[in-house]
């Protein structure tokens, strides 16, 4: 176990994670007055993730168009279909559709 320096970035992971789940809640909670602003946010949760190599939850990688980076609100600019045991996801922002834990 290389346990004495993976403390330190597991913690920055926590850290950054919690962040990204902060800066969601923001998003989510401006999406209906201002779209534009919460997609601002889905790109800057996008950047913490990518800055520390963090792999999103399920819940929160469907909140971010693959494509397109926005923010994602199912019913809202996000479409969601069960086909054949695997979810698809279409994004209204870009018309794009993204397979999310489908291999
Ligand atoms: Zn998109």
């Amino acid at each position: 176990m290389k346990k004495r320096f993976k403390g330190a970035k597991k913690q920055q992971k926590k850290l950054a994670l919690d962040e990204i789940v902060v800066v969601l809640n923001k998003a989510k909670d401006v999406f209906d007055e201002k779209p534009d602003l919460a997609h601002k946010y889905a790109k800057k949760a996008r950047r913490i993730a990518l800055k520390y190599k963090i792999k999103l939850p399920l819940k929160l990688k469907r909140r971010i168009c693959k494509n397109c980076h926005s923010f994602l609100v199912p019913g809202k600019n996000l479409r969601v279909r069960t086909r054949k045991g695997h979810v698809v996801y279409y994004c209204l922002e870009c018309k794009k559709f993204m397979r999310i834990g489908y291999k």
